[in-house]
């Protein structure tokens, strides 16, 4: 094991600070290191493995794309490409798809195609248009979408910053209203905010931010990155306050955790204000991917992992609600932000002691734990996933 850890130290740039667990192997919510010890993945990949580890339908749909065909580019047509575009697009009640890789891409398409909207359709002037993204936002990496984050260690030397974002409050509407203009072209939210520590906003926001755009020819992005594909009980997180998005961002889990899978799914005269040559990626769309994704879809579709995640959410709420060393914690579907009294320690320290009482989990900022274990848990895993927490709370 300490030779992989060294290995990583040395020749791993170091934009990331691992627990010191070294997996090979994972199957369901399952996964064992190399010394052989198993361990509940209460992180699923930041939710990119909702449908657990090496799920055999996803490996079998790959395995047998992967013998047929992988890459062609959209230079020509591929036979899963406009299937997931029509069963993706069903899925999510929209009337259109753009294909991406990575969920910042997918973020930054949706940013290129509201600017062009506001230019071609709505009339903003040109080089005048602004999105309004919200405080405490994680929409990804690049230098675009970090222009706009408002996280130190995300921005910080990245500069200069991209033009054209203004911030408002998560979960408040009339923050948003003071900022719209005649230029303002959408309003982009992650209806849940993951990476902030899974914050859920007053069940007025999601439908007043849907009224406001409305009234104001404002697009609404949803970015359901992380909360979307059935990680609340849901399908989508927006589907909980009975929202449509004109424009939403999917990735993560649409991989099924095995190939990088993102999209754009929306409104059909908003997407298609995009020519040909006007945006694009080289793996975008590829046929290995698409099959990977039908599949999600369809396992989306027959609503299976949408029913678990109702069914033992009341179980992971009750035991949080009864843990003892909790300072508060937020909680959906089976998706929770567990803060502990900063006194007793960091989150990376809380995160330490779960991994030695057999879970994986990840701190989001400070004292804030997310946990957000597969889709396929069994309420067995749940319970040993609770009982992980309250040991490692009584370690700190
Ligand atoms: N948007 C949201 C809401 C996310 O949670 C993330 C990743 O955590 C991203 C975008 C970026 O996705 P990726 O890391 O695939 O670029």
């Amino acid at each position: 094991m300490e030779h992989f850890i060294d290995e990583e130290s040395t020749w791993l740039a170091h934009n990331y600070h691992p627990l010191d667990v070294v997996i090979r192997s994972g199957h369901g919510a399952w996964v064992e290191d190399t010394e052989g010890d198993r361990y509940l993945d209460c992180l699923a990949g930041y939710s990119a493995v909702n449908f657990g580890h090496t799920n055999d339908r996803l490996v079998a749909r790959a395995t047998e794309q992967m013998g047929r065909l992988t890459m062609i580019s959209r230079a020509f047509r591929n036979d899963q490409l406009g299937p997931l575009a029509r069963e993706l697009a069903t899925l999510c009640e929209a009337e259109m798809v753009l294909p991406m890789n990575t969920g910042a891409e997918a973020v930054e398409t949706a940013i290129k195609t509201a600017r062009a909207w506001g230019y071609r359709v709505k009339g903003v002037p040109e080089d005048r248009a602004n999105i309004i993204v919200m405080g405490s936002n994680f929409h990804g990496r690049t230098t675009t979408v970090i222009s706009f984050s408002d996280d130190d260690d995300a921005r910080r030397d990245f500069g200069p910053y991209t033009q054209g974002f203004r911030q408002a409050t998560f979960g408040n509407v009339a923050s948003v209203e003071r900022l719209v203009d005649p230029n303002t072209v959408a309003v982009l939210t992650e209806p849940i905010q993951g990476e902030a520590g899974v914050i859920i906003p007053p069940d007025d926001f999601m439908p007043g931010l849907r009224e406001l755009c409305s009234r104001n020819n404002v697009l609404l992005i949803a970015d359901e990155i992380q909360s979307g594909l059935g990680r609340t009980g849901t399908t989508l997180a927006c589907d909980l306050w009975g929202v449509k998005p004109d424009l939403m961002t999917l990735g993560k889990a649409l991989g099924g955790g095995i190939v990088p899978v993102s999209a754009v799914v929306g409104r059909r005269d908003v997407l298609g204000v995009l020519g040909p040559g006007q945006h694009g990626s080289t793996f975008g769309g590829n046929p290995l991917s698409a099959a990977v994704a039908r599949e999600v879809v369809q396992i989306l579709a027959e609503g299976k992992p949408q029913a678990n995640v109702r069914r033992l959410a009341p179980q992971m709420r009750r035991g949080l609600e009864s843990m003892e060393g909790i300072e508060h914690f937020t909680h959906v579907g089976l998706w929770s932000g567990v803060t502990i009294p900063e006194e007793l320690g960091t989150g990376r320290d809380l995160c330490e002691r779960l991994a030695a009482h057999g879970v994986l989990a990840k701190d989001t900022h400070g004292s804030t734990v997310r946990l957000s274990p597969p889709l396929t848990v069994t309420s067995e895993d749940v319970e040993f996933m609770l009982t992980g927490l309250a040991a490692a709370l009584a370690d700190l």
